[in-house]
């Protein structure tokens, strides 16, 4: 009988009622290996009912009793951190380690949430006015949700969870339906941490879940991460109907390559960047911009050779460089923009169509693939790949080079490698991408900055973790207080002005 994933609310795990199921897969055989339930209009609406219940006693205990939760929370993850990357590891086809270091990232921001009581503290003036005293409080926002993407399943619901929770909000986790397992546990670890039941619910589903809660009237934000067409609808429709929203969206990111630049380094860089878990992370590089033709040369010279020797496994090889893709429904995405690229005139110089992974011959694998002379009207350079494929685009010069990713419809990261200062700096100041690395190929934020992109990249003002985090799961109220000693006789008329 194949395993059945249902729902987690109340502080139990609940079957799904809907009679929808969507498969999960065992990425490195191709087997199905479990169902998840898929939640109907009503099952949100029982799960939004019962963090509503919750929500309350949650906002009112003190922020260090909130904290406290949290800290016993990163206990149990760091404790059971390598059955969550296994598990993880079995449904989204990256390797352990790199399982580890996803589940890692997003105990960070719990680590970071746990700063909450200073976090929250608001402002004071004394004696703003005659007798009169001024103070800024942030209270939480009621019952929110957050709705994630296949490709970072512990990092990103607890991007949000952590600081909606240590904000004193009830947290509706929407995971995506591809790999639901870790999710599901980490919401039984809150709980056996000390979460008051309800506080945090996790149901699954696709568009009819996510539709169930954009049309809820008593959530009051969403915080959305996924590709960029679903990001504009969830930011769209979100906020037609009064909700506040964040919505993180897709990204093509472009690795400057200055002719002074150590071309080892690079090279390093660009293989671990754009092939590490198979180039299904936001962040991964997928353009390689080489500037004049000397650097483009020198660097194809030694980047060739290294993906062609990429090291694929199953995604229990700990010692393999990436492992399968997702799906078969994403193999065959990502191979069919391998054709476009061939029939679009870019040259392909690494071809990875015909990888098959000897003992694993049904999973989703894909080998790595180059391509160069990729030109910006192609198609496979407007468009998000997601998986392991480079293109390199030729630049004559700096101002060549840094127009592509500033003319390019998404934002999310850049890189730049050189040695020389002046124009790393330049490079810092003139991107229109959010999050630019010197030298560094993923300029992720750590936990305690913000991480958001610019463009098509990013919809709403408020960015995921950091002080961003405590702004988008909280309202702020401003308090202007004055006690009867410090009144004046008679109503006044004239709107009050410090004189
Ligand atoms: P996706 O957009 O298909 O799904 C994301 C979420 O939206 C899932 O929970 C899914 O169930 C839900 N969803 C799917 N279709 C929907 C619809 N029609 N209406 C409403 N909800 C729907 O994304 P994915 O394939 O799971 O993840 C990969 C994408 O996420 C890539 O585009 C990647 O760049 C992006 N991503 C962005 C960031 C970032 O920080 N900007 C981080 C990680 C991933």
């Amino acid at each position: 009988m194949t395993r059945e994933i249902g729902h987690f609310v109340g502080g139990k795990t609940v079957a799904g009622t809907s009679g929808r199921f969507s498969d999960i897969y065992n990425p490195s055989t191709g087997a199905v290996q479990a169902k998840v339930a898929l939640a109907g209009s009503d099952e949100v609406g029982k799960a939004v009912e019962n963090a509503l219940a919750a929500q309350a006693g949650w906002a009112a205990a003190n922020p260090q009793r909130r904290i406290r939760v949290l800290i016993e929370f990163y206990n149990l993850a760091m404790k059971e951190i390598d059955s969550l990357a296994e598990l993880m590891s079995s449904e989204h086809g990256k390797t352990v380690p790199d399982a580890r270091g996803d589940l890692q990232r997003g105990i960070e921001v719990v680590e970071f949430a746990i700063g909450a009581p200073h976090l929250l503290k608001g402002e004071f003036t004394d004696g703003a006015g005659p007798g009169i005293d001024m103070y800024s409080m942030r209270q939480p926002l009621g019952v929110v949700a957050g709705i994630t993407p296949f490709n970072f399943p512990a990092m990103i619901p607890l991007w949000m969870a952590a600081p909606a929770l240590a904000c004193g909000n009830a947290f509706i986790m929407k995971p995506s339906e591809r790999d639901p397992s870790v999710p599901m546990r980490l919401a039984e670890l809150f709980i056996e941490a000390g979460l008051p039941e309800g506080v945090l619910n996790v149901v699954n589903g696709d568009k009819e879940a996510v539709d169930a809660l954009l049309h809820h009237r008593d959530v009051s934000a969403l915080s959305f991460v996924g590709s960029t067409p679903i990001a504009e609808y969830v930011y769209a429709t979100g906020c037609a109907n009064g909700k506040r929203i964040q919505a993180l969206g897709g990204a093509k990111n472009h690795l400057i390559v200055m002719p002074d630049a150590d071309m080892d380094q690079t090279v390093d860089a660009l293989i671990g960047a754009g092939y590490g878990s198979a180039g299904e992370r936001c962040m991964a590089v997928s353009v390689a911009v080489p500037v004049g033709e000397q650097a483009a040369d020198a660097l194809l010279e030694k980047l060739v050779p290294r993906v062609e020797s990429l090291r694929i496994g199953p995604s229990s090889d700990a010692d393999a460089d990436y492992g399968p893709l997702v799906t078969k429904q994403h193999l065959d995405k990502v191979r069919s923009y391998v054709d476009l690229g061939v029939e679009e005139g870019a040259d392909l110089l690494v071809d990875g169509r015909g990888f098959t992974m000897q003992g694993y011959e049904d999973g989703f694998f894909l080998g790595g693939c180059l391509f160069d002379n990729v030109k910006p009207d192609m198609r496979i350079y407007k468009e998000e790949i997601f998986g392991p494929v480079l293109s390199v685009v030729r630049a004559k010069d700096y101002e060549e080079a840094l127009e592509l990713p500033n003319a390019h419809e998404f934002g999310n990261g850049v890189a730049i490698f050189t040695r020389d200062g002046d124009t790393a700096r330049d490079f810092a100041h003139r991107a229109q991408i959010g999050m630019v690395g010197i030298n560094v190929p993923i300029p992720v934020p750590l936990a305690y900055h913000s991480f958001g992109g610019w463009k098509r990249s990013l919809f709403g003002s408020h960015n995921q973790h950091g002080p961003d985090a405590f702004h988008f799961f909280t309202k702020p109220k401003t308090v202007t207080a004055r006690w009867p000693s410090g009144m004046k006789d008679g109503a006044e008329f004239v709107i009050p002005t410090m004189k």
